[in-house]
C-alpha cells in the first residue's frame, strides 16, 4: 500500500494539486508529456481575474515546487501502464530524452546560432523554432530542450561539442508506486481548420483566440506587437466570432465557458495599444459569470467596442488586400451584411486532451472526452479534463482533486 499520490499533467490545476498534496506531507509525483510545467497558462498574455502576466502566478507554483522535497517531477513524460486498484497502483512512466545537461545552462548563443527551424507548436504555428530551446524566458525547469530531428548536420556538429548538451542520453523507464491518482491532462484548442466556413488555416489574417494571446505575449513571435500575419501591419478594425466551434452539434456540441470572456479580453488588448482602433464582437450570446460581469460592463462602456449579437456566417479573404470579409445576421437589426476587417479572430474552444490522447487510466470519459468517473477507484479529475474552466476554476478543482485524494491514501 503506498500514500503517495500521482498526478498526471503539470498545467495549473495539475500543480495546485500537486502543491496542496505535498504541502500537508504526502509524497507527489508530477508526469508531463510536454518539456516544461504551467501548461496552458504559459501561453496566455494575461489571464483572469486579476489580468496579470502568467509568470506571476506560475513563479510562485516554481518556487513552491523548488522548496518541496516531496514534490518530484518528470517532463517529457507519459504513463505508459497502470496496474493496481486504490491504495495500491504500480504505474509504468516513459521519460524521453531532453539532450541537456541536469542543470539550468544558458545555451542561448549556441541555440541562436543553430540552422535547423521547426514550426512552433508553442506559438500555434506564428512562428519558428531553433532545434535547441525553451517555451518561455521563465520556464521551469530552466533547461533547453534539443530536439535532435531538427538539427541540420551543420548543427549536430556544434551541439556535439557542447558540454552540456548529451547527444547519447537515451529514453528510460521508471516505475512509481502510488495510492491515488490525480488526472489532469487539460485540453487543446479546437482545431479551427475544421471551421471550413470561417477561414481558419487558409486565411493568414484570419486568427484562433489562443495565436492572439501569443501575439499580445510580451515573449511571443513579435514581442507584444499584435500584427497582421500575413504583412506585420498594425490592424485598425478587428472582429471577433464568438462559439467558434462551440455550441454546435457538427463540432463541440457545448459551451466552452471562457471564450467569451477572452474576446472581452483581448478586445483590451487591441484597444490598449490602438487607441484608434475599432472592435467588433459577434455574439450569440455573451457569458460572463459571476463577477466577470463586471469587466463586460467596463468593455461595453467603450465606445470603439461594438458587441453586436448576430451569427457569423462565413469569411472571406480579399486577397490583393489581405483583409477579412465577415457575412453576419444581425440579429437585433435582421439585417444581413458583409464588413471589411484587417483582421478576425476566432473565440475557439477548448476540446479536452482525453478527447483525441487515450491514457491507459480506467476512467469513464462522456462522449465529449470529458473525465466523469473514476472516485471509487481512487483517480480524480482536476481542471478541464473535467470540464471547461478558467484558471481559477482550474486551480480550485485541483485543491478539490488533492483533497479527495488524501482521503484514499489517508492512513494507509
Ligand atoms: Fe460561445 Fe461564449 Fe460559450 Fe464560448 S463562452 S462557447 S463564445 S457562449
Amino acid at each position: 500500500m503506498s500514500n503517495s499520490i500521482l498526478v498526471v499533467g503539470g498545467g495549473f490545476s495539475g500543480l495546485t494539486a500537486a502543491l496542496e498534496a505535498a504541502e500537508v506531507g504526502y509524497e507527489v509525483f508530477i508526469v508531463e508529456k510536454t518539456p516544461f510545467l504551467g501548461g496552458r497558462v504559459m501561453q496566455l498574455s494575461k489571464y483572469f481575474p486579476k489580468l496579470c502576466p502568467p509568470s506571476c502566478g506560475l513563479e510562485i507554483q516554481y518556487q513552491r515546487i523548488r522548496n518541496n522535497p516531496k514534490i518530484k517531477f518528470f517532463t517529457q513524460a507519459t504513463v505508459q501502464a497502470v496496474k493496481g486498484e486504490a491504495g495500491n497502483y504500480t504505474v509504468k512512466v516513459a521519460i524521453k530524452p531532453r539532450h541537456t545537461a541536469p542543470y539550468s545552462a544558458d545555451l542561448g548563443l549556441l541555440a541562436s546560432s543553430l540552422e535547423g527551424e521547426s514550426t512552433s507548436e508553442f506559438d500555434f504555428g506564428l512562428a519558428k523554432r531553433k532545434p535547441l530551446y525553451l517555451s518561455v524566458p521563465f520556464a521551469f525547469p530552466n533547461r533547453y530542450v534539443l530536439d535532435k530531428e531538427a538539427l541540420t548536420k551543420a548543427d549536430e556538429l556544434k551541439v556535439g561539442r557542447s558540454v552540456a548538451v548529451d547527444m547519447n542520453e537515451a529514453a528510460r523507464e521508471i516505475e512509481l508506486e502510488v495510492g491515488s491518482i490525480v488526472l489532469a491532462t487539460g485540453w487543446k484548442p479546437y482545431d479551427v481548420t475544421r471551421l471550413t466556413n470561417l477561414g481558419a488555416g487558409q486565411i493568414a489574417n484570419c486568427v484562433s483566440n489562443m495565436q492572439l494571446e501569443r501575439l499580445a505575449a510580451s515573449g511571443g513571435p513579435t514581442g507584444g506587437a499584435i500584427r497582421r500575419p500575413s504583412d506585420g501591419k498594425a490592424p485598425k478594425k478587428v472582429a471577433f466570432v464568438q462559439c467558434a466551434g462551440s455550441r454546435d452539434q457538427n463540432h463541440l456540441n457545448y459551451c466552452s465557458y471562457i471564450c467569451c470572456m477572452a474576446s472581452l479580453k483581448q478586445a483590451t488588448y487591441v484597444r490598449e495599444q490602438y487607441p484608434d482602433a475599432e472592435v467588433t464582437v459577434y455574439y450569440i450570446d455573451l457569458r460572463t459569470p459571476g463577477r466577470y460581469d463586471k469587466f463586460m460592463r467596463k468593455v461595453r462602456a467603450d465606445e470603439k467596442i461594438s458587441l453586436v449579437k448576430g451569427k457569423v456566417a462565413g469569411v472571406e479573404e480579399d486577397a490583393a488586400s489581405g483583409d477579412v470579409i465577415v457575412e453576419v445576421e444581425d440579429a437585433v437589426k435582421g439585417e444581413k451584411k458583409k464588413v471589411r476587417y484587417d483582421m478576425v479572430v476566432l473565440a475557439t474552444g477548448m476540446r479536452p486532451t482525453l478527447a483525441d490522447e487515450k491514457l491507459p487510466v480506467d476512467v469513464p470519459v462522456d462522449e465529449d472526452g470529458f473525465i466523469v468517473g473514476g472516485e471509487d477507484k481512487g483517480i480524480f479529475a482536476a481542471g478541464c479534463a473535467k470540464m471547461p474552466l478558467d484558471v481559477m476554476r482550474s486551480a480550485q478543482s485541483g485543491t478539490s482533486a488533492a483533497l479527495q485524494a488524501i482521503q484514499t491514501v489517508k492512513g494507509r
